[in-house]
This record gives structure tokens, sequence and C-alpha cells, in this order.
């Protein structure tokens, strides 16, 4: 973690705050300790990343009393900022960690036999070796506590998606004023990158696609150069303070042929329709539903190979995820993607993908970069 990393003074009240409400689900879910390495789950619950690395660095969060965290002594001044409310076991470079993490749980709620929840991204490899010196606990999905309370944001938690998805809409503003015709995928997603960075968003991720390769939803780009009639596919984001954007538009170099304009304008009418059937208390695979009927009655349904969207926060994929088959009921305050798509294999895919925020009144997009089809040069 870096100094700008150092949490202020009100997310250390954050930070509080957040280790209650996790102690609390804990309480009811009968679990004794909740271990948490450098991740995303960790950002949320300390306010830092941590560095994860294959030396051993843990939060070990009891159900009652204080947090401890289990880390390489050489990092310890790293969570000097969180000194005053995290009890720091340090392990020396020749000690081994899992032990001292066991010695650690043993001590407290549980003794030798407890429920210890692992958060998702904790490393199979220090699972493994956890799991051999704690014989006796019993193990469980941290991501059944952090999952709910990660996916319903709080005002401030609003407030930085809104602006990250604020400035992504301007950087693309910026780059689409530019022809694409001539460079390169990965030269023009390079572009884009630079346009958001500048707006003072850190890296987040980006995939360029075009021609053909649109037809692959996950094709993150290559040496392919952008010519006339190509449909050009931009999926990408950055991140505030953690928080991601994630964006996707698809634009056409010179005129299309006349089955891409009907697609486009079919999913994008699908991307309006999820939009509209958000509301809280609706079950998430109602809106992957409400998107799929509109490409369904346009022919297209078979060519929508991916679920609607995925919740968004400091993950760029996480609760809740708009699928069919999932009934969880939306919340205000949930974040989420709306993002349609109608791949043809070896012609030609689209994607339009916004950021929506689901209100007390429906569903409110984050993300207002132009929609309609846009021909580049
Ligand atoms: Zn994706
Ligand atoms: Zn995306
Ligand atoms: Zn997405």
């Amino acid at each position: 973690m870096a100094e700008s990393d150092a949490p202020d003074d009100q997310s250390l009240m954050t930070v509080a705050d957040r280790l209650r409400r996790a102690q609390a689900e804990m309480g009811h879910q009968g679990i004794d300790w909740l271990a948490v390495g450098p991740s995303a789950d960790l950002r949320y619950l300390l306010g830092t990343e941590g560095h994860l690395s294959e030396r051993l660095s843990l939060l070990l969060l009891p159900r009652e009393g204080d947090p401890a965290y289990v880390v390489a002594g050489l990092e310890a001044p790293l969570l000097e900022p969180l000194r005053d409310r995290l009890e720091i076991h340090a392990w020396e470079e020749t000690e081994d960690p899992a032990a001292l993490v066991a010695a650690v749980v043993r001590d407290g709620p549980g003794g030798a036999t407890p429920t210890v929840a692992v958060a998702d991204e904790l490393p199979g490899v220090f699972l493994l070796r956890l799991q051999a010196a704690l014989p006796g606990a019993a193990w469980r999905e941290g991501g059944l506590l952090l999952r709910p309370l990660r996916s319903v944001k709080d005002g401030r938690e609003i407030a930085l998606l809104r602006e990250a998805a604020r400035r992504t809409d301007a950087a693309w503003e910026d780059f689409i004023a530019r022809p694409l015709s001539g460079q390169t995928e990965m030269q023009a997603l390079a572009r884009l990158l630079e346009l958001t960075h500048a707006t003072g968003l850190e890296p987040g991720f980006g995939h360029c696609s075009s021609g053909p390769l649109t037809a692959s939803p996950h094709y993150a780009g290559g040496d392919r150069a952008i010519g006339p009639g190509d449909v050009v596919v931009f999926d990408w984001g950055g991140r505030l303070e953690g928080y991601h954007s994630d964006v996707t538009r698809t634009v056409v170099v010179g005129e299309p042929e006349p089955e891409f304009v009907r697609a486009y304008e079919a999913t994008l009418a699908a991307n309006e329709a999820a939009l509209r059937a958000v509301a809280p208390g609706v079950a998430c695979e109602a809106i992957d539903l409400a998107a799929r009927a509109v490409l369904e009655d346009a022919g297209y349904g078979e060519f929508f190979i991916h679920r609607v969207g995925h919740g968004l926060g400091l993950s760029i994929h996480e609760e809740p995820y708009l699928v069919t088959g999932n009934t969880l009921p939306l919340a205000a305050g949930m974040v989420f993607s709306d993002e349609p798509g109608v791949y043809l294999p070896g012609r030609w895919g689209i994607r339009i993908e916004d950021a929506v925020l689901c209100t007390d009144t429906g569903g409110e997009r984050l993300n207002e970069a132009p929609r309609e089809l846009t021909r580049v040069g």
C-alpha cells in the first residue's frame, strides 16, 4: 500500500463502522473469525488494499473484540495508520505465519475448534496452510457475509462511482472526436486509457476489439489495424479511490451494413428495457429477462451470450449479478452494469454498457456518454 492509500479521519470512522457491521453479521451467521487477505474486501473493511504477495498478510476479525492483523515484519510499518484499531502480529522471515495465525485464533472465540470464514480472494495456498495449522476449525465462505455488505453502497461510495463514471464519459467524448482508421486496436485503446487517466482516475482496465474480433466479448485487443467498415468495441474503466467505472461503447468506421444498424438499435432498446425494469425489490433476473425479451423479439436472442450485468464497486465484477436464475431482490444503493450485447460469429459484435444505480424510485444511469450509433473516420 502506498502513502496515498493511508486512510484519513473520515475513512477511519467508516472502517470502525464496517468492522462493526461485519461482526454483527458474523454473530448472526455463527462465525467466530473472518480472515481477509489483501483484496477489495480488505479495502472495503480497512480502507487499504494491502500488499498481496507470497508472504502471508491477513486480517483476522473476531466475532467480538479488536481485529488482529498478521503481517511480515518488513510490511508492519505500512499498517502504522491503523495501529490504534488493529492488534498487529508481525512475523519474522524465518517464522511460519500460519502457526502465528493459529496461535491468534486459538486464543479467541471458538478456541481450538472455531468456525472461520475466509474471504473470496484469499489465495488457495494460504487457505491450505491455514487448514493444516488449524485442524479443528470449520471453514466457511466469507463472501456470504461480505457480499451483502459490499453490494449496497453508502452515500460516499455512490458519489465516488458517479464521479468515476462522469470522468470516464468525458474521456470518451474527447477520444471519439478523432478518427480511428489506421490505428491498431492497442494504439486506439492506449489513447483512450491515457485520456481516462488524464481526468485524474487511477488505471483500471481496457479492451478494444475491431472487425470480426468484436464477436468475442472478452477479447482484449491486439495488433489488428482498424479500417473502413469496421465495427469497433471499447470496454474500459478507471478507478477513483478504488471504485471502478466500467463502460462499453460500440462505433463503426464509415458506413455499416444494414443488419448492423438493426442489431444496434435492438441492443440499445435492450439496454433501455433493462434500465426501466430496475426498482428496489425486483429480482436480479428480471433485469436480465427484460433485456433478453427485446433481443429475442428482434431475432437475436441466441446471440446474446452473457448475463446483462454485474455489480460494480471496489471490484469490477461483484454482487449483485443480473443473470437469469438469480432471484436476489435489488435494493436501493446497489450499483451494477447494464450491458446487453449481440455477437454474430465471424461478422461483428455489439455491446452497450452503462453503470446504473438502483434508487428508491428506479434505475438511474451513472454514464451518459452518447449511446446513439456513432460513425467515425
Ligand atoms: Zn465483461
Ligand atoms: Zn465493461
Ligand atoms: Zn461490465
